[in-house]
């Protein structure tokens, strides 16, 4: 007899796997930005979200190191306790001077920031709007905050704006939370237009940067730098793409930082970021600061796709190639992998139903040689 969790468990992933939406990990060595080694076979990457290829930059590898030496390899406990190293205050004020906020802070991770940020501005009684393709963790962090929330259409303002028309009166308060650019699709949210609607109704807007910062925007500046004068209540955004790292943070004002460091449960009751982290991402945003023609690289191989296969016009890093059904994006990336190329599928419920795809991430360091075989590899798969 198996107990009753193991059969709970076993049935449903039977039934996933009958859906070909059981996953599975595949162990994997990334040997730079680009290459990846799998079942004995080497691959071009093209599933990897270092965008600048920082996960195995000289520099950001050496400020890891010698932060270990330094400070030790983890934080030893929350940062209110004793988990606070010096380094993560200049890492603060650096993202927070970058983004042109008065403070920063950091959290463990993207999805524990932003499954804190939410709760902290919003309870019972407020209103919280989310784009519905907006990534996984706002909905968490949403969800967790017991507030009124609603999905808009996918940067629909006309939907957002009759949403607010009918919920706002009734919410203390008011907060809107979308990607910049969305993860799945490459997108752009209108952030601007978000930020006049905001503003006409008194909300509050939290922007997800990670996949923006280091790729989008003068200087790789991110959202930030493509609406510079839209106002962005949370700059939110991650170490872990772009800055190839690990962690998160979110800029916004002073006293919004402060009651953040107070009250976010997953900043309080957390340990800090290990002080390697740290160090790297101090690392990494040199790089960026110094080499404006890396930032421009990722950008640029997008569009050499794009270009090459008559799709619109990239805006970021992320080109989905949508197929529809599970099984049939299974059989694509299976047909690129034998090519020597990686680009994992992605399935619901990552992405809506009947959209499943290859998501393709272009990095800085993916010969125009590489892009071009991609290209040619897609091509059959492209709708009619
Ligand atoms: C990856 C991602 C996150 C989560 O960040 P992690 O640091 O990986 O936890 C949050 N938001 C968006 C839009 C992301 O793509």
């Amino acid at each position: 007899m198996t107990d009753t969790l193991t059969a709970f468990a076993r049935a449903k992933t039977d039934r996933l796997d009958a859906e070909r939406l059981l996953r599975t990990l595949i162990p994997t060595r990334r040997l730079d930005g680009v290459r990846v080694e799998r079942g004995g076979r080497r691959l071009i990457s093209f599933s990897c979200n270092d965008y600048l290829g920082l996960t195995h930059h000289p520099a950001v590898k050496a400020a890891a190191k010698a932060a270990i030496e330094v400070h030790g390899a983890g934080a030893g406990a929350s940062r209110l306790v004793t988990g606070d190293t010096p380094l993560v205050s200049e890492l603060e004020r650096r993202l927070a001077a970058k983004k042109g906020a008065e403070a920063a802070c950091v959290f463990g991770s993207g999805y524990l920031a932003n499954a804190g940020i939410v709760p902290t501005f919003a309870g019972p009684g407020d209103l919280v709007l989310v784009d519905e393709l907006a990534h996984s963790c706002i909905w968490a962090g949403a969800k967790l905050s017991g507030a009124q929330v609603l999905a808009f259409r996918h940067n629909d303002l006309a939907d957002l704006e009759s949403k607010l028309a009918a919920a706002r009166a009734g919410a203390r308060h008011a907060l809107v939370a979308t990607d910049g650019v969305f993860s799945m699709d490459g997108d752009i949210a209108p952030v601007g237009d978000l930020s006049r609607l905001c503003r006409a109704h008194d909300a509050w807007l939290l922007v997800d940067d990670a996949h923006g910062f280091g790729v989008v925007g003068e200087g790789g500046l991110g959202v930030r730098g493509l609406f510079p004068d839209a106002r962005i209540d949370l700059q939110m955004g991650t170490l872990s793409k772009a800055l190839g790292g690990y962690g998160a943070y979110v800029c916004a004002t002073a006293p919004v930082i402060a009651l953040l460091k107070s009250r976010a449960r997953t900043f309080v009751y957390t340990t800090g970021l290990p002080p390697a982290n740290v160090a790297a991402a101090l690392a990494a945003l040199d790089v960026i600061e110094a080499e404006p023609e890396r930032v421009a690289a990722p950008l640029a191989k997008a569009r050499r796709l794009t270009r090459a296969l008559n799709l619109p016009e990239a805006r970021s890093a992320i080109v989905p190639i949508v197929i529809g059904p599970a099984a049939k994006a299974l059989e694509a990336a299976a047909a690129l992998e034998a090519q020597g190329l990686l680009a994992v599928p992605i399935r619901p419920p990552t992405v809506p139903d009947g959209t499943a795809r290859l998501r393709l991430a272009f990095t800085a360091g993916h010969p125009d040689e590489a892009v071009d075989r991609l290209a040619a590899a897609v091509r059959p798969w492209l709708a009619p």
